[in-house]
């Protein structure tokens, strides 16, 4: 009996989630912006990475972390969580401060979002969290850090799990650096040590242990 109700849940939330990415996949509210969104599809999951605005490949690849950053990323995963990018991608639902390419500034690197573009892109987080109602986020990079806790430096908050209410729904916070190239701050200490302390907390976190042993099952090994 509990089965079947739990697979109608399931089936409600999958049906809200698909109907919440196909309008995402439509928004045009930020003018400025250089591409339509990105998104990671309708993954339900107990689980949400939240990046920070997609760079120029990741609309041509229509996948999130399509690039270099998705690279050292899924390493992480591999080598922490025992999951691989194609577990990742098809067990973790991905959202972003910013679903869209907001374009280059003059010195060539990727423009941040204004606050109004953040603004704009926030309401979809939050639908995201409330259908979802997740147990663990995970902000990955200090943009996307900085909207579901006070960040004033990354060594203040990498390394550590936050409790966090957003949406109505309280949830485990544990935030990542961003695994762009271009910021070496996770290779130079001390973020070096706190973002491998961040990784085992994460590894350790029921949410991502119940998905790490569902992919072990499925490979054979457990
Ligand atoms: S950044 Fe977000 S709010 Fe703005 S157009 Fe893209 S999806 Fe819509």
């Amino acid at each position: 009996m509990r089965t079947a109700l739990r697979a109608v849940a399931t089936k409600i939330i999958q049906t809200q989630l698909d109907q919440h990415v196909s309008a995402l996949l439509r928004c045009r509210r930020c003018s400025r912006m250089k591409s339509t969104p990105v998104s990671g599809g309708p993954i339900v999951s107990d689980v949400m990475i939240v990046g920070q605005a997609s760079g120029p490949r990741e609309p041509v690849l229509q996948r999130p972390f399509a690039h270099t950053a998705g690279k050292t990323l899924f390493r992480w995963f591999e080598e922490y969580c025992g999951m691989n990018e194609v577990t990742v991608r098809s067990r973790i639902y991905f959202a972003a401060v910013c679903r869209c390419f907001p374009g280059k500034n003059s010195s060539g690197t990727d423009r941040v979002p204004a606050p109004d573009e953040i603004h704009n892109c926030s309401s979809w987080m939050d639908n995201e969290i409330r259908i979802l109602q997740p147990r663990l986020i995970i902000p990955v990079g200090r943009l996307a850090i900085m909207q579901l806790i006070d960040c004033p430096k990354l060594d203040k908050v990498i390394g550590r799990n936050f409790r966090v209410e957003r949406a109505g729904h309280r949830f485990d916070l544990i935030p990542l650096p961003h695994p762009s190239g271009a910021s070496p701050w996770h290779k130079i200490s001390p973020g070096c040590e706190l973002t491998k302390r961040a990784l085992k907390l994460i590894a350790r976190h029921p949410a991502i242990a119940a998905l790490s042993k569902r992919e072990r099952r499925y490979s054979g090994l457990a």
